[in-house]
């Protein structure tokens, strides 16, 4: 799949896809959970899905130490069926109305993964759009902080994660994201194509 999107941070680069998430292969792929592990609708689905039951397995033993897993955190699996050695699943606020703490959690679920993958020697890395479908977070802020976080957390760290990919599931998540990414870009002393 070309990618529609790049920020080029020194080394590493911050690409946007519209796509399924569930068809590009990468390192580690990230999952929008939720508190529970418990699996449901959405990417989480998708992923659970196309990842076949080891997942659910894995989750379960967590589950079993842990309980649940707070909004702004994010618990590691492998990665099943799926083209990727790991899964994060992370744990996006569910938006009440943006004064609850939600743009922080959302911040943390993307540095969370960031730090989970650089652990990890994870080089390439994926995103959903956290928190933008069920859990009702509005896109533009939520598309806004996603970019704004991954792009200064690339700039801010060398190590082996060298591309992340934000993946958005419509035209519409897509063009949102864009235009986000081409307004920080113009913020930034970087280089951008596509
Ligand atoms: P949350 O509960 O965190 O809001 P959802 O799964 O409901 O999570 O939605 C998060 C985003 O994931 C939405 O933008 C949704 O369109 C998108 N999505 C759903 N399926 C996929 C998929 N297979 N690949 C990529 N994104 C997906």
């Amino acid at each position: 799949m070309a990618s529609d999107f790049v920020i080029q941070l020194g080394l590493h680069q911050l690409q946007l896809l519209k796509g399924d998430i569930t068809k590009i292969a990468v390192d580690a792929i990230v999952n929008a959970a939720n508190a529970a592990l418990a699996g449901g609708g959405g990417v989480d689905g998708a992923i659970h899905r196309a990842g076949g039951p080891e997942i659910m397995r894995e989750l379960d033993q967590i589950r079993a130490q842990i309980g649940r897993c707070e909004p702004g955190k994010a618990v590691v699996t492998g990665a099943g069926k799926l083209p990727a050695k790991y899964v994060f699943h992370a744990v996006g606020p569910i938006y009440r109305d943006g004064k609850h703490g939600e743009p922080e959690q959302l911040a943390s679920c993307y540095r969370t993964c960031l730090e989970l993958a650089a652990e990890r020697g994870v080089r390439t890395i994926s995103f959903p759009s956290i928190s933008t479908g069920a859990y009702g977070y509005p896109l533009e802020e939520a598309a806004e902080i996603a970019v704004r976080t991954v792009a200064s957390w690339l700039h801010d760290h060398t190590g082996p994660v060298h591309v992340v990919k934000l993946v958005q599931f419509s035209d519409h998540d897509h063009a949102v994201y864009r235009e986000h990414a081409q307004r920080l870009h113009g913020a930034m002393p970087h280089t951008a194509h596509g």
